[in-house]
């Protein structure tokens, strides 16, 4: 795996840039590589595979992780300090397994700098994506937004899924960045406004996780330990479920060999994996969101399966053509 930090995007800017090259258009925003692949997975994988366009914003490149396999020691932060490169070539192995080509880093590789969990003195670096001011980092998102224009955002809930600093200020950009890119009058030189029609948050039912942990234990596993339910980010009561998108074979072998291709940071074994605690969790077939923003494209009562269902495919183009048109 090389460690190059080389963000691709796949649409080409400029020119015909205020018109989408593809009709349905998905923003996620995560803080460190390997949380897509372990939250959204499936989801990247299914709508990279329909053709349509998926963008993933990471906000920092995860230096301060905790590196499993010996031999790649070296690279953490108290040593060479060059997990973050490395961590960002695992990622762009992870985008081709999922088959997603728009990859970017909030502002660019090495911009905002992993906080480090809750409580760690490197909370107070200067650089740490934890002490950057709301509306800057917001920015950097407005810019991306306003020229990707997706109809849907995939974020963590306002506790980040389990409280780290990242994943808690991902959760503060990615719900600023969205108000404030469909605000006209905010920085009109990052392009023109743009609301996003739908606003997820990711969570993973109870039951899906005890289910799973039941499962885990049943079939035996090689991880000295196992984890908890509590050990999962983002667990809510069924009821506030949504969304479930339910991974076929090929949506899950694709998110399995993206979760191993962060091998610094995760160990997989079939169906379940672990993180550097060593204790082994379920590696979930199916995903799961809150709607939070924009019109259910489902009864109530039932969940949507589809992030797009409601979303008029061409929404999303209708305002395109109508900025076009206006500067023409
Ligand atoms: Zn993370």
């Amino acid at each position: 795996m090389s460690p190059q930090p080389a963000p691709s995007r796949s649409v080409p800017s400029g020119g015909s840039a205020s018109r989408p090259a593809f009709s349905r258009r998905l923003l996620l925003v995560h803080a460190h590589p390997d949380d897509e692949s372990i939250v959204n997975g499936v989801t990247m994988a299914k709508y990279a595979a329909e053709g349509a366009q998926v963008t993933l914003v990471t906000c920092t490149l995860g230096e301060e992780g905790e590196v499993i396999p010996p031999e790649l020691a070296h690279l953490a932060p108290d040593r060479d300090d060059t997990l973050g490169p490395y961590r960002a070539g695992e990622l762009a192995a992870a985008m081709e397994a999922l088959g997603v080509t728009d990859h970017r880093f909030l502002g660019e590789p090495g911009r905002y700098r992993d906080s480090g969990m809750m409580g760690a003195v490197q909370n107070e670096r200067p650089d740490a994506f934890w002490q950057a001011p709301l509306d800057e980092a917001a920015a950097d998102l407005v810019a991306v937004i306003r020229e990707v224009r997706p109809q849907v955002l995939v974020a963590y809930d306002p506790h980040g899924g389990y409280g780290h600093p990242d994943h808690i200020q991902a959760h503060r950009v990615a719900m600023r960045g969205a108000e404030l890119a469909a605000q006209a009058d905010f920085r009109p030189e990052l392009g023109g406004a743009h609301a996003i029609g739908k606003i997820y948050w990711n969570c993973t039912p109870r039951s899906v996780v005890e289910e799973g942990f039941a499962r885990l234990h049943a079939a035996g596993h090689r991880f000295p330990g196992v984890a908890t339910v509590d050990d999962v980010p983002g667990v809510v009561p069924d009821s506030e479920v949504t969304a479930a998108l339910h991974g076929d074979p090929a949506q899950i072998a694709a998110k399995t060999a993206a979760m191993r291709a962060h091998y610094t940071q995760i160990a997989v074994d079939g169906p379940f994996f672990a993180l550097s605690n060593d204790l082994g969790q379920p590696l979930f077939g199916s995903e799961h969101y809150r709607l939070v923003q924009g019109v259910p494209g489902a009864a109530v009562g039932t969940h949507e399966d589809d992030l797009f269902a409601g979303v008029g495919e061409m929404a999303g183009m209708e305002e395109s053509v109508r900025i076009e048109e206006v500067a023409e």
